[in-house]
Order: C-alpha cells, then sequence, then structure tokens
C-alpha cells in the first residue's frame, strides 16, 4: 500500500466513525524532539530502567532515577506541540475523537489545546513530582536547582519537606501499579468507540497496549499509523507504516 493509499484508507475510517479513540505512544512526540524508546536509538538501547522496587530499597537508585530526568530536562522543556499533536486536537474540537488516551508523560496532548479532562495519562506526567507518601507536588525546576546546586541537597534524591516521603516524577514506573481511575476511564471511552486510532506506539508495553486491542475484540476498527511494525498489525483494518505528522496532518488538513 502506497502512503497516498494508506492516507485516503484513514480518511475513509475517520469519515464514518461517529466516536473514535486516540492512542498515543512516543512516537507522536520524537517530532517534538522527544525520543522514544524502542525506535533504533531509543532509550533502551542506551540504558536499562529502573524499576520501582529498587527506587523504593536504594538511595543510588533513586539518585540515578534524578540524574536521568534533569538530563532530559532540557529537551522536555522545550518541546512544543508537532503537527500530528494538532491534528488530534482538530479532530477532539471536531468531535470526531472523544479522548486521548496515551503513554506519554509529556503533557503534549493538553499543551496543543486538548482539555485536561479529555487526555488520560496512563503512565502519569513527568512535567512534575510527588511525593509518594502525602501526594504534596513539586516542580522540577525547584528539584533541580537543589540536587545540581552546591549546598546540602546536592547529589541527593529529594525528599518531601512535609513528611520526608520519597520524592518521584508523577509518572508510573515500571513495576509500579498502574493508575485505577484512568485505567477506567480508558476502558471506558475504548469500549465506548467505534474507532480506534493508534499513533507512534509500539504496542509491546502492557496493560496500556490492550486498549486498541479491547477496541477492536469490541468491534470497533483499527487504524495503527507507526513507522515501524508493532504487536497489533496483524489485527488492525489500517496499518500505515509513516510518520504521524506528515500522516495524520495531511488527513485531517492542518499543519
Ligand atoms: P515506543 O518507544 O515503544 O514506540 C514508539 C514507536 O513509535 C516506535 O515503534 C517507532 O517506530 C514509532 N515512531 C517514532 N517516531 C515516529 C513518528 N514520527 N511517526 C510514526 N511513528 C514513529 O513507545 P511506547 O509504545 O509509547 O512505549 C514507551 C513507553 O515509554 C511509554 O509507556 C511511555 O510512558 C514512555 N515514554 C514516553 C515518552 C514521552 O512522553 N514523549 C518518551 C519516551 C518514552
Ligand atoms: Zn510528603
Amino acid at each position: 500500500m502506497t502512503h497516498t493509499e494508506g492516507m485516503a484508507g484513514l480518511a475513509r475510517l475517520i469519515d464514518q466513525a461517529k466516536r473514535a479513540v486516540v492512542f498515543t505512544g512516543a512516537g507522536i512526540s520524537t517530532e517534538s524532539g522527544i525520543p522514544d524508546f524502542r525506535s533504533p536509538g531509543g532509550i533502551w538501547t542506551q540504558m536499562a530502567p529502573i524499576y520501582f522496587d529498587d527506587f523504593l530499597a536504594s538511595e543510588e537508585a533513586r539518585a540515578e532515577t534524578w540524574r536521568r530526568r534533569f538530563a532530559m530536562e532540557d529537551i522536555f522543556r522545550a518541546a512544543e506541540p508537532n503537527r500530528g499533536h494538532r491534528a488530534v486536537d482538530a479532530l477532539v474540537r471536531r468531535g470526531k475523537v472523544s479522548t486521548v488516551i496515551t503513554q506519554n508523560i509529556d503533557g503534549l496532548h493538553q499543551a496543543s489545546g486538548i482539555p485536561d479532562k479529555q487526555v488520560i495519562e496512563l503512565h502519569g506526567n513527568t512535567m512534575y513530582a510527588t511525593c509518594l507518601d502525602c501526594g504534596s507536588r513539586y516542580e522540577i525546576a525547584d528539584l533541580r536547582a537543589a540536587f545540581e546546586g552546591e549546598g546540602e541537597q546536592k547529589g541527593v534524591a529529594p525528599v518531601c519537606t512535609r513528611c520526608l516521603g520519597y520524592v518521584k516524577t508523577a509518572t508510573v514506573s515500571f513495576g509500579q501499579a498502574m493508575p485505577p481511575v484512568a485505567m477506567r476511564r480508558a476502558e471506558l471511552e475504548t469500549l465506548a468507540a467505534d474507532l480506534c486510532i493508534v499513533l507512534g506506539s509500539s504496542l509491546v508495553v502492557y496493560p496500556a497496549a490492550g486498549f486498541p486491542e479491547l477496541a477492536k475484540r469490541n468491534g470497533a476498527a483499527l487504524a495503527i499509523v507507526n513507522r515501524e511494525p508493532t504487536g497489533l498489525d496483524s489485527m488492525a483494518d489500517l496499518v500505515v507504516h509513516e510518520s504521524i505528522g506528515d500522516t495524520l496532518g495531511e488527513v485531517v488538513g492542518v499543519n
């Protein structure tokens, strides 16, 4: 199938749909300069993940987690929504897409204009941090200034000033429980949809990747736009192995 045929097929599926959900992964944000995990040269080819139990058990693991996070900060801060995010936002505003279910932690769907209540973050958000014990919120810039400064906190993983709990980005680590409310909402939105559009996910991280699978099993159409093959290509009604921005931007008519 050519790119043109793929785009025509996607346009047709969107046209036929009454209520679509969009499911996004790291691939939608690479065009904003944020590397994904599983592309050639992606983050996992360079370093192993730190599991939640290790974060809890070891000061060194916590400090290493924060060193990695601060090393990414300039990229996250500079990132802006790209053509793919804008096309998704347009579909939400047209009432075609009810909700965006995302594995991403970068906040770029919200930055593109989609209301918070229409973005379900399965893996949380890395643009701020919370205390694991009392939930108090902390800003990354403040934590970074302390960690990288010359004071007593230099190189020390932050703890909560209120309760001394460990402070962690508001993300879901490997080995950490999925957020129950987000999971439930994602399930309900998926079951209510007649089309699921997957953008930029290798569809190998479960339970998140279970949603496109659930949509298809429930009778919805499944469309996947991803540069490389995914775990669900064989199940999909349409697979376009091209870049998201150029594909969806063209289909939706957004620059
Ligand atoms: P992934 O890294 O496993 O897969 C990304 C997929 O997107 C790859 O298959 C790649 O071929 C494709 N891709 C990359 N750029 C693309 C583009 N411009 N157009 C089309 N396809 C493109 O990502 P995942 O499935 O989301 O899983 C990784 C996990 O890591 C997620 O759960 C997420 O929480 C986290 N993560 C998030 C971010 C972010 O928030 N931006 C970045 C890295 C990782
Ligand atoms: Zn606390």
